[in-house]
């Protein structure tokens, strides 16, 4: 290809970089975004395309190598996360959810499950039980570090304080505000002439990472989780749809309409349900999650990065209709 070319790619990575990144520190770190999520996702995915065409022209620091934001201009303190919480790969369409399905059963040499499960539209929060007692909360953050939000997590009826049992382990999943709270919510911030959140998941993330505790508790956030480090040995559980069966039985709130399917034409069934019945829930969701249902595999797969082999997310279509600038494709 021509000097001028790769130029002309270079300049068109560097403007794509660019906007992520600031629309990133808007969402990641502001919790007040400034463009949709579908046209981020867009840009994304845009960018993602060039990266695998042209991998020698992405730098190290590129927002393809990065998960969420970081934690410096927050004022709480920094917790330093062991085992990296991931983001998660996404796909856009039931061929590309094929596609992977395939890639990844291609490990194996009997025929994989998947567990099949909502997407909740939150943020992502790990707690930490000592013998059943909830000695620390923190978010995400950039993945390695998060903020301490232990005392705010505390003021969250749904995350119980002690467990049903006397369980060490950490848990990790989703905070979230319920339709209803971030209706209300929004009313009276109108009422006081304050600026309303962009969506429930933003809603959420500001109501949480908060210096001021009582503001959490005012603000009725709830949670659902999904995922235990070393579960295994910690739970004595070996599949995901028995972990989040565990979860209950210890007073952790774990959503439950999960399938556990085996083949494509089974998960686009589900896909297309909860698709269609996603508006009576009394909270948001972004899409479904897929992942390999066997435990064990999910060490044997591992993860990039940024984000586990053994899981994806199938994002759902933007909700209204909205100028689509890039070539992706969603279908159901
Ligand atoms: P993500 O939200 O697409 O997916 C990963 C996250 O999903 C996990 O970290 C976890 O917190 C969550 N999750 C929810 N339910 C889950 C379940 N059942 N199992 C496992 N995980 C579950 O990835 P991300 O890195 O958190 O954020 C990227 C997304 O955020 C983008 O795709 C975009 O939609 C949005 N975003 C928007 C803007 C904007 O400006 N609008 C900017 C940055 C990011």
């Amino acid at each position: 290809m021509a000097n001028s070319d790769m130029t002309e790619i270079q300049a068109q990575i560097d403007l794509l970089e660019q906007n992520l990144k600031q629309w990133a520190v808007e969402y990641y770190e502001n919790d007040a975004p400034s463009v949709e999520d579908s046209l981020y996702d867009q840009t994304y995915e845009e960018l993602t395309q060039l990266a695998n065409t042209y991998p020698d022209l992405i730098s190290t620091d590129s927002i393809t190598k990065q998960i969420g934001g970081a934690v410096t201009k927050s004022n709480l303190p920094e917790v330093t996360h062991e085992v990296p919480m991931l983001s998660l790969g996404d796909v856009f369409s039931i061929s590309a959810l094929a596609e992977w399905m395939e890639t990844t059963q291609a490990n194996f040499d009997r025929a994989l499950v998947y567990n099949a499960e909502l997407k909740i539209d939150g943020l992502a929060i790990s707690l930490e039980y000592l013998n059943g007692e909830l000695v620390r909360a923190s978010t995400r953050g950039d993945g390695r570090v998060g903020e301490d939000v232990t005392a705010n997590v505390k003021q969250i009826a749904d995350i119980p304080k002690k467990l049903t049992e006397p369980v060490t382990f950490e848990v990790r999943g989703e905070v979230y505000m319920p339709k209803a709270s971030f209706a209300e919510l929004n009313e009276q911030r109108d009422r006081d002439g304050l600026p309303s959140f962009a969506n429930p998941r933003n809603a959420a993330a500001g109501s949480l990472r908060q210096l001021d505790a009582n503001i959490t508790k005012e603000r009725k956030l709830a949670a659902f989780f999904y995922q235990v480090v070393d579960a295994e040995r910690t739970l004595g559980v070996s599949t995901q749809a028995e972990l989040l069966i565990r979860l209950a039985e210890l007073g952790l709130p774990s959503n439950q309409l999960n399938r556990e399917l085996q083949t494509i034409v089974d998960i686009e069934e589900y896909i297309s349900q909860q698709t269609t019945s996603r508006d009576e829930l009394a909270y948001g969701i972004d899409g479904i999650v897929i992942k390999v249902n066997t435990l064990a595999d999910h060490e044997e797969l591992g993860n990039t990065v940024k984000v586990p082999r053994w899981a994806i997310a199938y994002k759902f279509p933007p909700e209204e209709a909205e100028t689509i600038v890039l070539d992706i494709e969603w279908t159901v």
